[in-house]
């Protein structure tokens, strides 16, 4: 039996409460506006502030850089409670600058911690990015092991002297881009290895010259987040700023396995949300003189709903598990599988409520479409879920 400490049970509570003051409301009036009538992070803002102030995105930084010293587990924690009231906002905001947070603390030096992780003491909120894709060529291929230089990032840094000078394209996929307050930019240093062993990490602060941005792509869900291109022309990063070796970008972000744990918890948060959403519905809506919960095709599917959130909760909570104390496993196999899981199941469970509320489904009254496209997008972010598949094979 899984216990949770009363600890972990406070900061469930407190996330809890936070996601139904703070993002409920928010979240309503962005749905409730057309793509360029506002820009979301103009909304969102202040609640990141709020959240950050909790330890929202410091919870996996040890203390002395100023976290909270706390385990994956508190973080899906969180991220579920989040994700209960909109998946977005702990996916883009919260889950992807507490996992780049510990990027830092776990792969960089002494005084790049003591450096770029000084907000944190300071009590004051950074939102980060992380700039990996390019458009039509290095998607899936990111980590493509052909030892073909024109397959995958093309984004180059070369060394002058105590600089990198960052010339490239980013795709309109960059969580983040254009609001965050600095970038981790993935960039060849090397084009004569397969990309995977040739890619170089950098902090680039937002205000660096050079970097600029491009419109907010707009998507069929995901609308509290903020997605551009990033073009990097002649970008000028001191040397000091490169986080680990040369052509180790690929491997640090490896290392992190729970940016892809925290955004399945953030999914099973949506699914959870989903099936409450239907299992309300069916217990008031009457059909044939009955509320449709008595009709057998309509429980069935709520039981099956209930047993994909606790399969996928369980399945989330191994992964962080396994991150605290098998890595490995975690990086490879676990956190994958978890990321995967969660997203079918935030994707089944919706298309369920949808057809629990019948023609309110598809209505903007009730939250089923919104789940179900907000559901759609976790298929591709982080690497679709085929790409995620195969990456396990070897590991198996
Ligand atoms: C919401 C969202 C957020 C994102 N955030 C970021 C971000 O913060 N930073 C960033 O850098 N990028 C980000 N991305 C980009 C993301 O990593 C890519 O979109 C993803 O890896 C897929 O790449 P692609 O879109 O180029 O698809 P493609 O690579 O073109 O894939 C198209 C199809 O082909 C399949 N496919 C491709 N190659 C193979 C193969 N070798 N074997 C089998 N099937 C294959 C794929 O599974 C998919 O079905 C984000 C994307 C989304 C949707």
């Amino acid at each position: 039996m899984i216990t949770l400490t009363s600890e972990q049970e406070m900061l469930r509570r407190t996330a809890r409460e936070f996601a139904e003051r703070e993002i409920v409301p928010v979240v309503a009036q962005i749905e409730a506006a057309p793509h360029d009538a506002i820009v979301p992070w103009d909304l969102c803002q202040p609640l990141f502030t709020k959240g950050a102030e909790l330890g929202f995105t410091s919870l996996l930084v040890p203390e002395a850089y100023g976290g909270l010293g706390l385990s994956c587990t508190e973080l899906v924690l969180v991220m579920e409670e989040l994700g209960a009231a909109d998946v977005s906002i702990p996916a883009n905001y919260f889950n992807l600058t507490a996992t780049l947070n510990l990027l830092v603390a776990r792969a960089a030096t002494d005084e790049q911690k003591q450096r770029l992780l000084a907000h944190l003491g300071e009590g004051r909120p950074m939102l980060f990015s992380g700039a990996l894709s390019e458009p039509n060529i290095a998607g899936s291929d990111l980590f493509c092991p052909t030892p073909d230089p024109s397959i995958g990032v093309q984004s180059a840094a070369h060394r002058q002297g105590n600089e990198y000078i960052i010339t490239g394209h980013k795709s309109a996929f960059v969580t983040n881009a254009g609001i965050a307050d600095a970038y981790f930019v993935m960039a060849r240093t090397d084009f004569d290895v397969p990309v995977g062993q040739g890619m170089t990490m950098f902090y680039v602060p937002a205000e660096t010259p050079g970097l600029s941005f491009g419109a907010r792509t707009e998507m069929i869900g995901w609308k509290a987040a903020h997605h551009t291109e990033i073009y990097l022309d002649e970008v000028c990063v001191p040397a000091a700023n490169r986080i680990g070796e040369e052509g180790q970008a690929g491997q640090i972000f490896a290392g992190v396995p729970e940016v892809a744990i925290g955004l399945a918890a953030c999914y099973v948060g949506l699914a959870r949300a989903a099936y409450e959403l239907a299992l309300d519905y069916a217990r008031q809506r009457v059909s044939w003189g009955e509320p449709i919960i008595q009709h057998q095709a309509v429980a069935l599917k709520l039981a099956d709903m209930m047993v994909d959130v606790q399969s996928a909760r369980l399945m989330v909570w191994d992964a962080a598990h396994a991150a605290e104390h098998d890595p490995f496993t975690a990086a490879t196999l676990k956190s994958p599988a978890a990321k995967t899981f969660a997203v079918d199941v935030a994707i089944r469970t919706a298309q369920k409520a949808v057809e629990i509320l019948g023609g309110y489904g598809i209505t903007k009254e009730y939250q089923a479409g919104k789940f179900l496209n907000d559901a759609w997008i976790g298929y591709s972010c982080d690497f679709t879920r085929d790409v995620l598949r195969l990456g396990m094979v070897d590991f198996l």
